[in-house]
């Protein structure tokens, strides 16, 4: 996810015609701005780009996942289902609105499985929140199925597969919402930065209120805005939605160099005795940030993944014993250690998750290993790759 690896002259001139004006925020100061409004026109883009009617811009991803559940109306006691396997910021966005995180198992396209969602439905449960993990979807329609029998939100979390597609859909467009970031290591960077987007007229207003303290944005005197109900601060600075103007730009060539240097390392891969790939959902198609692929047993992939490391290949994940993706390294959620007390409603709907079942992800994440695909690779560089991990994963 290689937006970092491209920055150059077309960011820095994004930057600099706001670093003229002085006019560092993305409200107000229209004398000043000398007409650039750059965190507008990122969200006109990108909407477009999506194919959807709105695009809220924010600080993060993970303020994108708490605007978004905010402006669906989640809040304390809620139930929103989410995967095993995804970033800390799906249940930190959960907790932060008082929000209930309740974990499912996951299935070999590494995202829900539309089942373990549906045995996790009670009365309490407001939300499905499928993580498009590692450049490929969840499987969209079995989940939309089961928020549609249920009436429950569907919110995509796409900040790992931007690009992709479902169903000809650009992925965040299928579900009622969708989340991306723009952090420094995503697909295309602001510095910092998130998106939500939606169809949803009222879900679109309510994100642009909430994520500006309330502010109804009507007239041009802010002070003057009135708050229909209660907001916080999620901006985003204009220079930061600068350099992801400049990003957006580049995205089609960044999908193409990553569909070429993935298309490389599966080939090679593909040729080996036990190497099998990710699922990816009929009708999708990967953005191709990661090559997800699977050993045969979880000793085998811990072997090879401490081979290839030890190759010297670079960008190689074992997330079974990764601190920041698996739920076996959130010890701190599990214990619900947190600076202050959590609310009641959370304490009694958790699960323990120190004695939960999830053994039907620990088989598919213990065999997993993701080669991360950058763009900056010379041709040589990626077919001596290939030939590398193939002569390793051959070996092992
Ligand atoms: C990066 C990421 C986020 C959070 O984005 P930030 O901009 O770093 O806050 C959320 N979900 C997933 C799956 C991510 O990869």
């Amino acid at each position: 996810m290689p937006g970092f690896e491209i920055f150059g002259a077309e960011e820095r001139k994004q930057v600099n015609d706001v670093l003229e004006t002085g006019v560092l925020m993305r409200y107000g100061f229209d004398g000043m701005r000398n007409n650039h409004w750059k965190a507008k026109e990122f969200e006109t883009t990108f909407a477009k780009r999506m194919d959807v009617d709105y695009c809220q811009l924010v600080s993060s991803g993970t303020a994108a996942l708490t605007v978004a559940l905010a402006s669906a109306g989640i809040g304390a006691g809620d139930e929103v289902i989410m995967p095993t396997f995804t970033f800390v910021a799906s249940f930190e966005s959960i907790l932060a609105l008082g929000a209930v995180p309740i974990l499912v198992d996951i299935d070999d396209t590494l995202t829900l499985d539309p089942k373990a969602v549906e045995a996790a439905i009670t009365e309490k449960t407001k939300c499905v929140m499928p993580v498009h993990m590692c450049g490929s979807m969840a499987d969209l329609k079995a989940l939309k199925s089961i928020c549609d029998k249920h009436n429950l939100i569907l919110l995509e979390d796409a900040c790992q597969a931007l690009g992709g597609t479902y169903e000809g859909k650009p992925l965040g467009s299928y579900g009622d919402l969708g989340c991306f970031s723009f952090d420094y290591v995503k697909t295309i960077t602001c510095g910092e930065g998130g998106a939500i987007i939606t169809n949803n007229k009222k879900f679109a207003l309510n994100a642009d209120h909430y994520q500006d303290h309330g502010h109804d944005h009507v007239g041009n005197d802010r002070g003057a805005e009135t708050h229909p109900f209660l907001g916080y601060n999620f901006r985003i600075s204009e220079l930061n939605a600068a350099v992801g103007l400049a990003q957006l730009d580049k995205l089609d060539g960044i999908l193409k160099m990553q569909k070429q240097n993935y298309t490389i390392l599966r080939e090679a891969l593909e040729t080996i005795e036990g190497v099998t790939f990710r699922r990816v959902p009929k009708g999708g198609e990967e953005n191709y940030s990661f090559l997800n692929f699977f050993l045969p047993t979880e000793e085998l992939t811990k072997k090879a993944h401490k081979a290839l490391s030890e190759a010297g290949l670079d960008a190689c994940f074992y997330w079974f014993t990764n601190n920041w993706h698996y739920v076996n390294g959130w010890e701190h959620l599990r214990n619900l250690k947190s600076l202050g007390n959590i609310s009641s409603e959370v304490k009694d709907q958790m699960q323990d998750l120190n004695n939960t079942n999830f053994s039907k992800s620990d088989a598919v994440i213990g065999r997993t290993i993701s080669s991360l695909i950058k763009i900056g690779w010379t041709e040589k560089q990626v077919n001596d790759r290939a030939a590398k991990m193939k002569h390793i994963l051959s070996s092992i």
